[in-house]
C-alpha cells in the first residue's frame, strides 16, 4: 500500500458520488434479489487492526451469493488438506458463472469461482450429509466473519427449487464422476451457502481475513492457515470477475469475487479487506458502482497489485 491513510478516506464522499449511477440490472433469478433496491450502495473497509469503516447502509444485509464461493473454497482446501486442488481447476474460463461446463479431459469444475466449482467445494468440505456439511459451513464462514451469521432460509429454498442450472451441473459432474454426493444434495448445500446473510461491514472483515493471511483482524484468531489463505486470493486474482476477471486486475488491481446481489468482496494483501455492495449488475454479473467504487479505492488508496511504485 501506497496512497493515503485508509483511516482519513471519505467513503461518504465515494457513495454519494456513485449514486447516481443508473446502468445495470438487478438479478432476477428468484423473487428476493430481483425485489432488493436498486439504490442499496453500501462500502466497507477492514483494516489489520480490526478497525472497521463503513459508508451509510453498512450495516444493510444482503445474500452472499457468489461471495461466497472464496470461502468455500478455503473451507475445502482446509478439510480436505488441499486435495481439493486435484477436485477442482485453477483456470479462468472467459465464460459466464454459471455455463454448463467442465474441464476437457478430467471432468472437473474449471475453478472454484464458477458455479460448477463452487458446487464441488461445497460437497468436499467434512460432514457426513447434507446437514453436516451445511453446519461445517456456517462455522467456518463465522470464523471468517467473526461473528456467526444467519441464513435466509426463503433464499436458500428458491435457490434450491429454482437453480436448474446448478441441478444440470451436479448432475453432469455426477455422470463425469468428478462429484461424489447426491446431486441434490450438493445443490442444497451450495444454495444455503449462497443465501448466508451479511452486511458490507461484515464482509470487509471476511475479505480482511483473506487478506491477513487467514486471520481474522477483528478476532484475532485463525480461520485458516496462511497457505489455504494465498492459495483462494490467488485464483481470486484470475478467476473471481468471471469472464470479467482479465478487465478488473487491470482496472482496480484487487484480487476480488462479483455475486448476483451486487456484493463484491475484495482481499489486498497486508492492506485491508473491503467490501461493496449495490445490486445493479453489468453483462459479467459485476456490481455496477461496485465495479467503479473499486475502481477509486483501488486507485486513491494505491492498492493496484501492480501499480508503479
Ligand atoms: N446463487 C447464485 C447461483 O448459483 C450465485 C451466482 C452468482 O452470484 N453469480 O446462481
Amino acid at each position: 500500500p501506497s496512497g493515503p491513510d485508509p483511516r482519513a478516506y471519505d467513503l461518504h464522499a465515494l457513495r454519494d458520488r456513485v449514486l447516481p449511477e443508473r446502468e445495470g440490472r438487478v438479478d432476477d433469478s428468484i423473487p428476493q434479489l430481483e425485489d432488493a433496491d436498486p439504490d442499496l450502495c453500501a462500502i466497507a473497509l477492514a483494516l489489520p487492526d480490526g478497525e472497521v469503516r463503513s459508508s451509510a447502509q453498512g450495516d444493510a444485509p444482503f445474500s452472499l451469493q457468489s461471495a461466497v464461493k472464496p470461502f468455500l473454497f478455503a473451507l475445502a482446501l482446509l478439510d480436505t488438506d488441499g486435495e481439493a486442488l486435484d477436485r477442482v481447476g485453477i483456470e479462468p474460463t472467459g465464460e459466464a458463472f454459471d455455463a454448463i461446463k467442465l474441464e476437457s479431459g478430467t471432468g472437473r469444475p474449471p475453478n472454484p469461482m464458477v458455479n460448477a466449482g463452487a458446487l464441488l467445494t461445497a460437497s468436499l468440505v467434512d460432514g457426513s450429509d447434507a446437514e453436516a456439511r451445511a453446519d461445517r459451513i456456517a462455522r467456518g464462514l463465522a470464523a471468517f466473519a467473526g461473528r456467526d451469521l444467519e441464513v435466509d432460509e426463503d433464499i436458500a429454498h428458491n435457490e434450491h427449487l429454482l437453480g436448474d442450472r446448478n441441478h444440470a451441473l451436479a448432475h453432469l459432474m455426477r455422470a463425469e464422476g468428478s462429484m461424489s454426493v447426491g446431486a441434490d444434495e450438493a445443490v442444497a448445500v451450495y444454495a444455503r451457502s449462497c443465501a448466508t446473510l451479511v452486511d458490507a461491514e461484515t464482509l470487509a472483515v471476511m475479505g480482511a481475513t483473506l487478506a491477513g493471511a487467514g486471520v481474522n483482524p477483528r478476532t484475532g484468531e485463525r480461520a485458516v492457515p496462511a497457505r489455504v489463505a494465498r492459495d483462494v486470493v490467488s485464483v481470486m486474482a484470475t478467476c473471481g470477475v468471471y469472464d470479467g476477471s482479465g478487465r478488473w486486475m487491470r482496472a482496480v488491481g484487487i484480487p476480488a469475487k462479483s455475486s448476483v446481489s451486487g456484493a463484491i468482496v475484495l482481499a489486498a494483501r497486508g492492506a485491508l479487506g473491503a467490501a461493496v455492495v449495490s445490486p445493479p449488475l453489468d453483462a459479467q454479473g459485476t456490481s455496477v458502482r461496485g465495479r467503479i467504487v473499486s475502481e477509486r479505492l483501488s486507485e486513491d488508496l494505491g492498492l493496484h497489485s501492480f501499480a508503479e511504485r
